[in-house]
C-alpha cells in the first residue's frame, strides 16, 4: 500500500488522543507515565529461512484515475472501458464496477456482453452484469491465479488509484462514491468464508512529529476504530501511530471464489488472447468491456497507463500475529498476515516493467521489517522520531 496516501486517508489526528498524565505521590518520575499505552505486538519473525515465494506484479496506473466510459465500437458495437486501477483495483472493484454497468445499462439495451479480461475487475464487471440476466462471456488470456490481481496485497486502502494534481472535483466525488459502495460490499462478504475477506488491527508507525491536528479525511469512516497515538514513550519512540481496522482480502481465495459465483450463475470463460482491436471486433457479442487493466495499453492505445512494480515476498505463516503495519524504513514497508502466508511489501516503483524479483529491495524489506519487529519487541526505539536506533 502506497504510505503516502494511506497517510492522507488514513492518519487518525483529531479524534482525540487518549494520553493523560497520571500524578505521582513523591519525587517526580523521570518520565509521565501514560494511558495512551501500546498492545503487546508478537513480532513477526523476520528472516530468509522462512522465505516460502516473491511475486513482482505491475499495477495499471493512471494519473487521471480510472477510466469507465461507453463508446460506439462500431455501427453494431459498443464499448465500455473499465480500467486502470493502479493499486487498488480490488479495492474499488464492486465500485467502479457499478459504475461501468450504469455506463452499459446507458449506452445499450443488448444484453449479450463479452468481459475481456479476468482480474479482479473483469470478474467482478461480469458477476454484476450476470446477476442483471444478460448473457456473459468473459475472454482472456490469463485467468487467476495467474493474473496481476491474484498478487494484489491485498489490503482495503484505495492508494496509488491518481494524483491529486491530476484529477478534478468530479472525479474525486466519484471515487469517494464507488470506494464507499465496494467498502460496502467487502463488508457483506466479511461474513462468508468462502471468500478470504476478513478485518485485522492496522497501524501506521510514523517518524514525523504531528503539526497539529488531523483533517478529517472523506473516507475515515470506512476505517473503523481510527485514533492516533501521539506518546512516543509509549509507542516505541515513534512520534505518531495511526491504529484503525482495515478489510483484508486474500486475493487467492476470494478470485477462486468470484470464477465459481460467476460460473455457478450460468457465465462462461473462454480463454483467449487479443492482438488488435479488430480481432474484438470479431466477437458476436454487441457489447464489449474492456477490462485488461495494464492490457489496455497496447490493445486500445492508452498512453496514460503506465506500469508501477510491486514486489512482494511471502514467509511462512505465523498465526499468533493479529495485526498489519505500514511504516516508512527509507521507502515505504507493510506487513500483513494471511492464513498461507506473513506478507511483506511496499514497493512502488513507476514505469519499471521488470517482473523479475529484485535481491535488492529483498533485503531492503528484510533489514526494514526485522528493525520494525525489534522495535515492536522492545529491543530497540526510534530515537527523536529520525528513525536512528538505540541498543
Ligand atoms: C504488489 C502489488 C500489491 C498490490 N496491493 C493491492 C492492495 O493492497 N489493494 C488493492 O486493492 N490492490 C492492490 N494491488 C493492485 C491490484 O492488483 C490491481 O489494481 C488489480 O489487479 C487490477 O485488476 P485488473 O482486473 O484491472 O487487472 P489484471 O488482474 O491484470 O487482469 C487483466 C486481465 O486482462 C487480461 N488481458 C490483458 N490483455 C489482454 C489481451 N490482449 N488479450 C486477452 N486478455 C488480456 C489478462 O489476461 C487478465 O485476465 C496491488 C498490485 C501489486 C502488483
Amino acid at each position: 500500500m502506497d504510505r503516502r496516501s494511506a497517510l492522507k486517508l488514513i492518519t487518525g489526528a483529531g479524534l482525540g488522543m487518549v494520553a493523560a498524565p497520571l500524578i505521582g505521590a513523591g519525587a517526580a518520575p523521570a518520565r509521565t507515565p501514560s494511558l495512551d499505552q501500546a498492545p503487546n505486538f508478537v513480532p513477526a519473525d523476520i528472516s530468509p529461512r522462512r522465505i516460502i515465494r516473491q511475486v513482482v506484479g505491475l499495477r495499471p496506473f493512471r494519473e487521471t484515475g480510472y477510466v469507465v466510459r461507453a463508446e460506439r465500437f462500431s455501427r453494431r458495437k459498443t464499448l465500455v472501458h473499465h480500467y486502470g486501477h493502479g493499486g487498488a483495483g480490488v479495492t474499488m472493484s464492486w465500485g467502479t464496477a457499478a459504475e461501468a454497468e450504469r455506463a452499459l445499462l446507458a449506452a445499450t439495451d443488448a444484453t449479450s456482453v463479452a468481459v475481456l479480461g479476468c482480474g479482479v475487475i473483469g470478474l467482478t464487471t461480469a458477476l454484476l452484469l450476470r446477476r442483471r440476466g444478460m448473457n456473459v462471456t468473459i475472454y482472456a488470456e490469463a485467468l487467476p491465479p495467474h493474473t496481476t490481481s491474484n498478487i494484489a496485497g491485498a489490503v482495503w486502502g484505495p492508494s496509488s488509484l491518481y494524483r491529486r494534481q491530476s484529477v478534478d472535483e468530479a472525479f474525486l466525488a466519484r471515487f469517494v462514491d464507488a470506494a464507499r459502495v465496494s467498502q460496502r460490499a467487502f463488508q457483506h462478504l466479511a461474513n462468508d468464508p468462502r471468500y478470504g475477506v476478513y478485518w485485522l488491527r492496522q497501524y501506521d508507525f510514523s517518524l514525523r512529529t504531528p503539526g497539529g491536528p488531523r483533517e478529517p479525511q472523506p473516507l475515515d469512516h470506512l476505517y473503523p476504530g481510527l485514533i492516533r497515538h501521539t506518546d512516543p514513550q509509549t509507542w516505541f519512540g515513534y512520534p505518531s501511530v495511526t491504529e484503525n481496522h482495515v478489510l483484508m482480502i486474500d486475493p487467492d481465495i476470494y478470485l477462486r471464489a468470484l470464477m465459481a459465483d460467476f460460473e455457478n450463475a450460468g457465465g462462461r470463460i473462454v480463454m483467449r488472447r487479443f492482438e488488435t482491436a479488430s480481432d474484438i471486433g470479431r466477437l458476436d457479442e454487441r457489447v464489449i468491456v474492456n477490462c485488461t487493466g495494464l492490457g489496455a495499453r497496447d490493445l486500445f492505445g492508452d498512453p496514460e497507463l503506465r506500469p508501477m512494480r510491486g514486489q512482494l515476498t511471502m514467509l511462512l505463516p505465523q498465526p499468533e500475529l493479529d495485526y498489519a503495519y505500514t511504516a516508512w524504513e527509507g521507502g515505504i514497508l507493510y506487513m500483513f498476515p494471511r492464513r498461507s502466508s506473513v506478507v511483506l511489501g511496499g514497493t512502488t516503483d513507476l514505469d519499471m516493467a521488470d517482473t523479475l524479483p529484485s535481491a535488492e529491495e529483498t533485503a531492503r524489506q528484510l533489514d526494514g521489517h526485522a528493525r520494525i519487529a525489534r522495535r515492536l519487541a522492545g529491543l530497540e526505539r526510534v530515537e527523536d522520531g529520525h528513525g536512528t536506533l538505540r541498543q
